[in-house]
Order: structure tokens, then sequence, then C-alpha cells
């Protein structure tokens, strides 16, 4: 485990950079992916911003998104790779761990517990809500200026995996950062409308249909939603925008552990896993081969639907001390 300062000093010997988040990009992702790589751009170094899969609309009004790459990993001789926010390599998708195998140094900077990529540097700070948070420490570390676009960037990081700051991954210093970038002129309304109030209609749409699959444990403690394939074709919704439907399931009182099985492949199924206050979701989704953070991680599992649910619905309801 390195410091900020070795992080700092790595960053500082680079030219030419590659930066990359991971598969299904999110808020924090992308966010922390941009704000880094324009405040490298602006001291002068070669950086490129990429990551395997298309960046969901409502992330357009991100400053610099438009040059975030997204598929197969672009050519370039890159000296330094950075990778933010990825928890283990199958996160980075195949590509991108074939080409980060090859390079010589590689950052890895993330918040999730066990964060599995090796780096020659890595620095992986669990207590930390967003990566956003690192990357704010970071440019302050090399004593970079914090412009009105990468403000923004690292604004949506931290907003969203906040929950809007709803989660206890919140602290004091959080608010501070915070603070400091609406100084710097992030309008913080404005970006809430573009995250929140933006909503397409076959998103609503997707949502009535999954609220038709709600289930519940007989304990009242594991709640789920299933959304398939048909069911995206048949709304005309995205995948993008099954984000945030777990918290529904979550939502409901008395519930300790809510689940949405995703289809993302016929007969293979991505599971959410989000907890309420003492099941520890890391370690139900490490189970089944994924991992994340205590109240909110995620796995995939391939096989028939009835027996993914009935395995991951189980393990749940032993994790809240439930019997079955
Ligand atoms: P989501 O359910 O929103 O996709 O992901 C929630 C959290 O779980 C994120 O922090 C993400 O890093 C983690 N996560 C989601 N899917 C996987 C997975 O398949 N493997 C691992 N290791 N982590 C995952
Ligand atoms: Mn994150």
């Amino acid at each position: 485990m390195t410091n900020l300062p070795e992080i700092a000093a790595a960053i500082r010997h680079s030219e030419s950079v590659l930066i990359c988040g991971h598969i299904m990009p999110d808020g924090d992702c992308l966010g922390s992916v941009l704000a880094l790589g324009l405040s490298l751009e602006a001291m002068g170094k070669k950086v490129v911003m990429a990551g395997p899969d298309p960046i969901p609309a409502i992330y357009e009004f991100l400053p610099g998104v438009d040059r975030f790459q997204t598929g197969p990993p672009p050519d370039g001789a890159y000296d330094t790779c950075i990778a933010l926010d990825c928890s283990a390599p199958e996160r980075l998708g195949r590509d991108y761990q074939d080409l980060l195998a090859k390079k010589k140094v590689i950052i890895n900077i993330d918040h999730h517990a066990g964060s599995g990529i090796l780096g020659t540097y890595c620095y992986i700070d669990t207590a930390a809500a967003a990566v956003g948070e690192i990357i704010f420490d970071l440019l302050k570390s090399m004593q970079v200026s914090i412009s009105c676009e990468t403000a923004i960037n690292l604004y949506t990081a931290i907003v969203t995996d906040t929950g809007s700051f709803q989660y206890d991954n919140v602290t004091p210093d959080t608010h501070r950062r915070i603070a400091e970038l609406l100084e710097i002129g992030v309008p913080g309304a404005q970006i809430n409308v573009a995250l929140h109030e933006e909503t397409p209609k076959a998103a609503l749409v997707l949502l009535r249909e999954a609220l038709h699959t709600l289930t519940m444990t007989p304990c009242g403690k594991v709640c789920w939603m299933t959304v398939t394939l048909e069911m995206l074709k048949n709304t005309g919704a995205l995948d993008e925008h099954t984000e945030g439907l777990v918290n529904y399931c979550r939502s409901i009182r008395g519930v300790e552990v809510g689940l949405l099985f995703r289809e993302i492949l016929a007969g293979t199924y991505k599971v959410s896993l989000r907890s309420k206050n003492i099941v520890d979701v890391n370690m139900l989704a490490a189970q089944f081969g994924g991992g994340g953070h205590a109240k909110a991680a995620g796995c995939v599992l391939k096989g028939a639907l009835r027996e993914i649910q009935d395995k991951v619905t189980r393990a749940a309801v032993l994790a809240t001390g439930g019997v079955l």
C-alpha cells in the first residue's frame, strides 16, 4: 500500500498516461477519470481517458466526457496506466486486464475493501465515500489548482457514490470537500436535475414492470425484483435504466437486504445487493464470486433464474440471522 505523495511522484514522472475505469461505468468512475485526466492534461501530460463500456446518457453533461473513449483500449505507448474505482480485475473487462498486465507502471486507486488489482502503486482507502474524494486529495497534495470542469466531475463522483449524501460513508470531510467544490463554482442544483430529473419515460415503464416482480421472503427481511432481457426489449429501456431499481426493494420497512436480478445475457444474471443496517453484502456477494462495499455489492451468476434466486435469497436470509 502506497501513500498519496508516492502516487503523486509516480504521476509527476509519467509523460503519457492511460486512465481507465470499470465496466458499466457510474458517476464515481466517470467523474474520477475525467477529473484526474483533465487535471493531468493541464499539467502538460499526454492523457487518454477510457473504459470498456458505453457512457449512460445521464452523464453526458460531464465536462470532457466527449474525450472519454469507450470500447477496446485505444492504441498508444503509455508509460503509466491508472485504474480508478475497479475493485477486481474482472471489473476492468478482458481487454483492459490484458493491457494492464503488459504495462510497467500501474497505479490502482480505489475505495473497495480488498481491491484486487495488482498495481506498482496501490492506494486503497475504504473510508473514502468515493474515489472522487481520493482524487480531490491527490490533486491537493500535488498542488494542482482545481478548475471548474474538474470540480464538476469531482462533485458528481461524490454526490453519486454517497446517494446524494444519504449513505453512512459520508463524513464531515466529505462536506468540506464539497463546500470547496461549490466555492469553485459547481452548479449543484443543476447537476441534481441532470442526474435525477431527466429520466426517459421508458425507464419508468421498466420500473412499473419490475415492480410487478417484487417478491419477499416469508421473514420479510429480503426483497427482490427481476429485470429480464425481454422486459428491456418490450419497454425500450436500456441497461443503464436499471440503476437504482434495487433501492426500491431495500426501501420497504423491515427489509434488510434488497436484491435486483438482471439478465445481462441469455442465462447470465447480474445481481445487485444492498443492505440497510447489519448485513455485509460485500461478504454475501463474495460467496458468489463478486464483491463491492458493505452496503452495496454485486456479482454475476450463470444458470436458471429460479435456481440463482433460490441460492442468493437463501444466503441473504441466513446473513440476516434468519432461518430457512
Ligand atoms: P451495482 O450493484 O450498482 O452494479 O454495484 C454496487 C457495488 O458492487 C459497486 O461498488 C461495484 O464495485 C460492486 N460490484 C458490482 N458488481 C460486481 C461484480 O460483479 N464483482 C465485484 N467484485 N464487484 C461488483
Ligand atoms: Mn466508487
